[in-house]
């Protein structure tokens, strides 16, 4: 069984903590022009993972490399997603978001809330200004699609982002394979009963796709005609 501490960045990744860019987005932070950060390296082995390279290669640039990147794209970009794999295991991150920041960007990151103490560490010192959390599963289908045993820590997550004032979203991918309908209605009462009051987004796995768990196509646009119980507003994505 993989554990908290089962992917941990060995120290030459750390100092090539950078999969790759993609230079600029629309649709990646609500409302704003963007580029993407890929961190290498994940602590979770989602088996719908469509970034297989990112999560299980190697980094390829340094952080010098992506400020010298975000300098000469200073005006044509308002923020920066800090995606991957999973950017809140690189011992930099802190001080990656403050230099961003530095250069009048807003900071986003896409997690999987499996670090708890990092995510405390940047909202209490005011390093980023928008999360994108993934909630996989509720506890007894987790290590199913993570292959991890990491919910708690995503339990933890989820409540330090209600507690704070930044915005946020929670978001799922759907697999008919892997979630049901029943279990989405069992992830809306969960969040309902931490009193999440949010926007919740499905977001419907992409057929075809290369995973990490090779698994088979997805039952095609299962949740668009779905009814939910919920005070919580549910969007789907496609
Ligand atoms: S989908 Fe899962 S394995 Fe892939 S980057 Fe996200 S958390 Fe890691």
């Amino acid at each position: 069984m993989n554990t908290n501490s089962a992917y941990n960045l060995k120290s030459k990744d750390a100092v090539k903590p950078i999969y790759s860019i993609t230079p600029f987005t629309l649709l990646d932070y609500p409302d704003k022009t963007a580029c993407i950060i890929w961190f290498a390296g994940c602590n979770m082995r989602c088996v719908y993972c469509y970034n297989p390279d990112i999560v299980l290669g190697k980094g390829q640039l340094t952080f010098e490399n992506i400020l010298s990147f975000l300098k000469k794209r200073k005006s044509l970009l308002d923020g920066v997603v800090l995606s991957g794999g999973e950017c809140t295991m690189h011992p930099q991150i802190a001080h990656i978001t403050k230099e961003i920041q530095h250069l009048g960007m807003k900071v986003k990151i896409d997690t999987n809330g499996s670090k708890p103490n990092v995510l405390k560490k940047l909202l209490d010192e005011n390093l980023i200004n928008y999360v994108a959390l993934d909630f996989k599963a509720l506890e007894q289908n987790y290590f199913k699609i993570t292959k991890s045993s990491l919910f708690n820590q995503f339990k933890e997550s989820l409540k330090l982002l209600i507690q704070s004032l930044i915005p946020f979203e929670v978001r799922t991918t759907i697999h008919s394979h892997l979630i049901c309908k029943e279990d989405i209605q069992k992830m809306l009462n969960f969040l309902e009963s931490q009193n999440y009051s949010g926007k919740y987004y499905l977001q419907e796995y992409v057929n075809n796709a290369k995973t990490i768990g090779n698994i088979k196509n997805s039952e095609n646009k299962f949740i668009q005609d779905a009814i939910f119980k919920s005070k919580i507003e549910v969007v789907v994505r496609n």
